[in-house]
């Protein structure tokens, strides 16, 4: 008898992003900006099952579930239809249906939609067995689906340039603890911030060159001080994302009144990162801002931490194959006797 199993549930975690740094070039020709950003994976994730269905399908659960599409234009489902399409070239795969606990904010600047897509292509390789898919064509398929994929499937704290895509490990050791502000009601979406950002620049006369990183992060990161890291956090698309959501900068004062060493909107915003010393003063800071600051949903979180990560799976035996000469179990049972 085989003793084989077949994966028939996977279950993957995948954080949510900030970026500590984001600098953001002028427009390409393709429509993309050119960017230079360090991106950080932070403990606030999304739970994302796969398991062999009949047709194709996305469930959505968890506080953030009711903003997300569940249907043909979700980023997994996308991200699952398009591995099966490449595999189909060798072998055909079954359906899947995707669970999707939400906790990443929706368009909040967590690339939450990018994350669930990194977590399908991590649990789809493993239920359709594509053990030979290595991480770096898993990253190069995701970033033909979206800019922050490659990250998410990486995780940690990482450069990425290109228009994000490309993605370089950056050294840091130690953990940063954060408290993430998200206003109810709040959202934005990343092609509008752009807009306003070029519209803030052409208005004050100003042409972004190449976008650099910043040596006075990565400095600060290598040695891992939380002042010094909040002396560097820097985001060119912050100043757009509060001319549109005004609230963001009594958000981010509200912040910085009660004890944040530094505060920063994520990517394109709406969410709000605040970096403090410890998981202490991020207690404080959560309670001070429910109490004080204005509206929202306020999580607790430290970085850097991984990727999408398989968490679960469950196997069922493969079917014993029938072996001629000992197998006397037949179609109407085992032969007694
Ligand atoms: P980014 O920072 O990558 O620009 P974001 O964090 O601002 O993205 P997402 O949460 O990724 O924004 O959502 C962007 C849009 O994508 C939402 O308006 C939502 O309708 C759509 N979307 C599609 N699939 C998903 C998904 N699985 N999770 C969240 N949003 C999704």
């Amino acid at each position: 008898m085989t003793t084989g199993t077949q994966a028939q549930t996977v279950t993957v975690r995948v954080p949510g992003k900030i970026n500590l740094g984001l600098s953001v070039g002028p427009l390409r020709d393709d429509g993309y900006h050119e960017l230079s950003t360090v991106y950080h994976a932070v403990s606030l994730y999304d739970t994302v099952t796969v398991q062999p269905a009949d047709s194709w399908s996305v469930h959505v659960t968890g506080p953030w579930g009711e903003h997300v599409p569940a249907d043909d234009s979700n980023l997994a489902l996308v991200a699952a239809r398009t591995l099966a399409k490449r595999r189909a070239r060798k072998a055909k795969v079954d359906p899947v249906r995707i669970d999707i606990d939400k906790h990443i904010p929706v368009a909040g600047g967590m690339a939450g939609g990018s994350a669930d897509a990194a977590a399908t292509l991590v649990g789809c390789r493993e239920l359709w067995g594509l053990d030979h898919l290595e991480n770096d064509l898993l990253e190069l398929m995701g970033a033909s689906l979206g800019s922050d994929i490659p990250f998410l499937l990486h995780g940690g704290t990482a450069m990425g340039s290109g228009r994000g895509e490309q993605v370089t490990s950056v050294l840091a050791r130690g953990e940063l603890h954060w408290v993430l502000w998200a206003g109810e009601g709040l959202s934005l979406s990343t092609p509008q911030v752009y807009a306003e950002c070029d519209r803030l620049r052409e208005e004050a006369g100003v042409t972004p060159g190449p976008p650099e990183p910043s040596g006075e992060l990565m400095t600060a990161l290598r040695r891992m001080d939380t002042d010094e890291v909040a002396a560097a956090l820097h985001n060119d698309l912050q100043e757009a994302a509060i001319s549109l959501e005004p609230v963001l900068a009594e958000a981010l004062s509200a912040g910085l009144d009660l004890g944040a060493r530094a505060g920063i909107v994520s990517g394109s915003g709406p969410t709000v990162a605040f970096l403090v010393g410890s998981q202490t003063e991020a207690i404080d800071l959560s309670v001070g801002l429910a109490a004080n600051g204005p509206t929202g949903d306020i999580e607790r979180a430290v970085g850097p931490v991984p990727g999408a990560q398989i968490i679960h799976q469950r196997s069922s035996p493969e079917p014993p194959r029938a072996r001629p000469d000992t197998d006397r179990s037949g179609p109407l049972g085992p032969v007694i006797g």
